[in-house]
C-alpha cells in the first residue's frame, strides 16, 4: 500500500521539488531553498548511475551545514560560494560518465555499503532534520518543520530496505512535505500577526465580509502606550502587547484580532450587548490586573536604572479602553459597525480611559 503510494509519487518529483524551491524563494525561506536544491541534486544523483559518490556524500553534509548556519539572504556571499560549489559538483559529476563513477566507486566502495557509507548519509540527513526541527521549535516556522520532514525522508531514502519503492519516491514525499510547510507558513504570514499570534487585520476584514446575521464588534486600544514605550522601552511594550492579546483571546464568546499597532478588535457573532459587555469588562479588569516584570533585557539600554525606579518592584501594567457596537444599533454593515465601535472607543478615551463604552 505504502509502496504503491510512494511509487506513484515518483512522477511528481521534479514538479514537487521545483514548486518547493520557487515557493520557498518567493516567501524568503532561504534555508529551505537551499535544502530543497540539495534534495533535487540528490534525487538526480539517484536517478543517474544509481548514486553519484560525490553527491551522495556532499549533499547530506552540505544539508547539515546549511541547517546549522543562521539564515542569510539568498544571494549572500556565502550562499553564492555554496551555489558555485554545487554547480562545480554537478559539472564534475556529470563529466565523470559511468566509467568515472565506477572508478570512484571502486576507490571508495564503502560509500555504497550499509552501514558505513549509506549509514553516514542517513545520519547526516537525520542530523540536519533534527536541527531544522529545533529551528521550528524556536520560531514556530512551519517551513522549518517541512524542511525537517523532507530531510528525514532523505535519510530514509538512504536506508536499504526490502521495499520496492524507489528512493526517489522518498525524496519526492520529502519535497511535498516541504512544500506543505512553506504553504502553511505562507498562510500564517498572510493572516496571523507575528508578535501576538492573533489573526491580523486581513483576517478580520475577511471574517467580517463573510459574516451573516447579527454581529457585535469591540475596538480595544491600549491607554497611553506611547508613554509606556518611552518610559520602559519597546521590548517591554512588546511583552505587554502579547499579554493583552492573551487576555483578549480569553474573552468569552469573542474572536480577537490585532487591528494594528496597539489596537485590537473582538468580533462577536451575536449581539446580546449585556452578555458581551460583561465579558469585555471582565477582560478589561484582567488586563488592568496583569503585572509585567521588567527583566534586564526589556529595559532601554540608555537609562535602565532610572526606568526601573519609576516602577513598583520593577513591575508594570497597562489599561485598555474599549468601544463596543452591535448590529442591533442599526449598524448592520460591518464597516459601519467598526466605525461606530471606534467612535465609542474615542468616547471611552475622552471620558478618562480604562473603561468600556457601548455605542
Ligand atoms: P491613547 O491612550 O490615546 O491611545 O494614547 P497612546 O499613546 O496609546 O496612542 P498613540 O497612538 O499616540 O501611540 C500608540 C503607540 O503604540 C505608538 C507606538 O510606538 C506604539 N506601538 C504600536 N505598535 C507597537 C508594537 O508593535 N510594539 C510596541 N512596543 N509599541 C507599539
Ligand atoms: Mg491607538
Ligand atoms: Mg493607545
Amino acid at each position: 500500500m505504502l509502496d504503491k503510494l510512494l511509487n506513484s509519487l515518483v512522477a511528481m518529483a521534479p514538479v514537487a521539488l521545483l514548486a518547493g524551491i520557487l515557493l520557498a524563494a518567493g516567501f524568503r525561506r532561504n534555508r529551505v531553498v537551499w535544502l530543497l536544491s540539495l534534495l533535487a541534486l540528490d534525487a538526480w544523483g539517484w536517478h543517474n548511475a544509481g548514486r553519484d559518490l560525490l553527491i551522495a556524500l556532499a549533499a547530506p553534509a552540505l544539508a547539515l551545514w546549511i541547517s546549522v548556519r543562521p539564515e542569510r539572504p539568498l544571494l549572500s556571499p556565502r550562499n553564492l560560494i555554496l551555489a558555485g560549489a554545487t554547480a562545480l559538483m554537478l559539472w564534475f559529476a556529470g563529466g565523470l560518465g559511468e566509467a568515472g563513477v565506477a572508478r570512484l566507486q571502486a576507490w571508495n566502495a564503502n560509500a555504497y555499503t550499509w552501514p558505513a557509507g549509506l549509514g553516514t548519509i542517513a545520519l547526516l540527513y537525520f542530523g540536519a532534520a533534527f536541527v531544522c526541527s529545533l529551528h521550528w521549535f524556536q520560531r514556530r516556522g512551519a517551513a522549518d518543520m517541512g524542511a525537517s520532514a523532507a530531510l528525514a525522508c532523505a535519510a530514509l531514502a538512504a536506508i536499504p530496505s526490502d521495499s520496492s519503492a524507489p528512493t526517489a519516491a522518498w525524496l519526492t514525499l520529502g519535497a511535498l512535505l516541504a512544500v506543505a510547510g512553506v504553504l502553511v507558513q505562507a498562510f500564517r504570514m498572510a493572516f496571523v500577526d507575528a508578535l501576538t499570534g492573533l489573526p491580523n487585520r486581513r483576517a478580520l476584514d475577511e471574517e467580517l465580509a463573510r459574516s451573516e446575521g447579527r454581529l457585535a464588534v469591540a475596538m480595544v486600544d491600549v491607554d497611553h502606550f506611547k508613554r509606556f514605550n518611552d518610559r520602559h522601552g519597546h521590548d517591554a511594550g512588546d511583552v505587554v502587547l502579547r499579554n493583552v492579546a492573551r487576555a483578549l483571546r480569553r474573552c468569552r464568546g469573542g474572536h480577537a484580532f490585532r487591528y494594528g499597532g496597539e489596537e485590537f478588535s473582538i468580533v462577536f457573532t451575536h449581539s446580546d450587548m449585556e452578555r458581551i459587555s460583561e465579558a469585555l469588562d471582565l477582560t478589561r479588569k484582567r488586563i488592568q490586573e496583569t503585572r509585567v516584570r521588567l527583566g534586564k533585557g526589556r529595559l532601554p539600554k540608555s537609562r535602565p536604572q532610572a526606568v526601573r525606579k519609576g516602577t513598583k518592584n520593577g513591575e508594570v501594567h497597562v489599561t485598555v479602553s474599549i468601544g463596543l457596537a452591535g448590529s442591533a444599533d442599526q449598524h448592520a454593515h460591518p464597516q459601519l459597525l467598526i466605525e461606530a465601535a471606534d467612535k465609542a472607543l474615542y468616547k471611552a478615551k475622552r471620558d478618562g480611559r480604562n473603561r468600556l463604552v457601548v455605542a
